[in-house]
């Protein structure tokens, strides 16, 4: 890493961040992406994605996010593997806080996306890694011809039950509504596999197991109120995401549910800081969405260096 100022630092290198990246280095920015884990963000836990434009027979969400990571070093994007503990104003720089120092530079790109959002009901914390999961393309192969809950009415939770089915014997599907919210095409396929049992108008109370690990995920239906223990091996969680905003809600304006405000120009509350992808405020969270969004926050980055 390089100790003069860079004019962009992009934090997050999930689908957005390496997007901006791509375009930054294009236009001969000095850049340094931060990644905390590994590149790719949420893409590299997905099993298949079918609905970005280029791939009409789909792609593997990690061959997907390889292809991204390749994309941006290509172009010479420079990456450092630290966590960004907070973000600060210094003068006419921004100063990067990482554990062990501290970056600067003229213009940041926040694009550190979101992760699963938990029930916050009994068991869930105990049996996390026991039977819990957010996952499905780690965990479903230790799933194999056995009974699974999945919980959620999105488009993951949708796609990713539909996964779970090449493994497992059955899916209960979880949904506290009586239709799904996910796109149709996804909605045709989960009500015609026989995998598929869905569970309408519930919500999850408890998982419940002992020392061998879960054994069911006790349901109670909204309407008639009334519990009934659904027998399982495991059970796995897509109810949302929650933003990975927490260490710049003193610096940046939040929504009330932590997503970062910003404008069309991906501007935030903070002259120079630029927010793309999951982490902003926006109607739709996709790896078409998030890229889009970063092209917008890394030509705007450029003009305000030019300024
Ligand atoms: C199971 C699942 C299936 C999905 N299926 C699809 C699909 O089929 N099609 C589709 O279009 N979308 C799908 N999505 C959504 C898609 O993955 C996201 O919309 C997309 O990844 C968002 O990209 P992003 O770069 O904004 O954020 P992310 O992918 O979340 O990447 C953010 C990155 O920032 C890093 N980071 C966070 N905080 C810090 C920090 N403080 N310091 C340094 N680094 C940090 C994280 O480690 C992560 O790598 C799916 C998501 C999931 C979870």
């Amino acid at each position: 890493m390089d100790a003069t100022p860079y004019d962009l630092i992009i934090i997050g290198g999930g689908p957005a961040g390496l997007t901006a990246g791509i375009y930054a280095c294009r236009a001969r920015m000095k850049t340094l992406l931060i990644e905390k884990m590994m590149p790719g963000g949420q893409i590299m836990i997905t099993d298949w994605v079918e609905n970005y434009p280029g791939f009409p027979e789909g792609i593997a969400g990690a061959e997907l996010a390889e292809r991204f990571s390749r994309q941006a070093e290509a172009f010479g994007l420079e990456t450092a593997y630290e966590e960004v503990v907070s973000i600060r104003p210094a003068g006419d720089m921004k100063e990067v806080v990482l554990t062990d120092k501290s970056l600067y530079a003229k213009t940041l790109i926040i694009a550190t996306g979101a992760f699963a959002r938990k029930l916050g009901i009994p068991g869930e914390d105990a049996f996390y890694g026991r039977g819990v999961s957010f996952c499905a393309t780690c965990d479903a192969p230790f799933f194999r011809d056995k009974t699974v809950v999945a919980i959620g009415g999105g488009d993951t939770a949708v796609q990713e039950s539909l996964y779970l089915t090449r493994f497992v014997d059955r899916v209960f599907l979880v949904h506290r509504r009586d239709q799904l919210r996910a796109t149709r095409i996804l909605q045709e396929r989960a009500l015609s596999n026989p995998k598929i049992t869905m569970v309408w108008d519930s919500v999850p109370e408890a998982i419940l197991g002992g020392e061998q690990g879960l054994a069911a995920v006790k349901v109670r239906n909204v309407k008639t109120n009334e519990t009934k223990d659904l027998a399982a091996d495991g059970c796995f969680i897509w109810i949302g995401i929650t933003p990975h905003t927490a260490f710049i809600k003193d610096t940046l304006a939040l929504d009330e549910h932590g997503f970062i405000i910003v404008n069309e120009r991906m501007e935030t509350s903070v002259p120079g800081v630029f927010a793309c992808g999951d982490a902003r405020n926006t109607p739709l969270r996709q790896v078409a969405t998030a890229v889009g969004d970063a092209a917008i926050a890394a030509v705007a980055a450029e003009h305000y260096l030019t300024m």
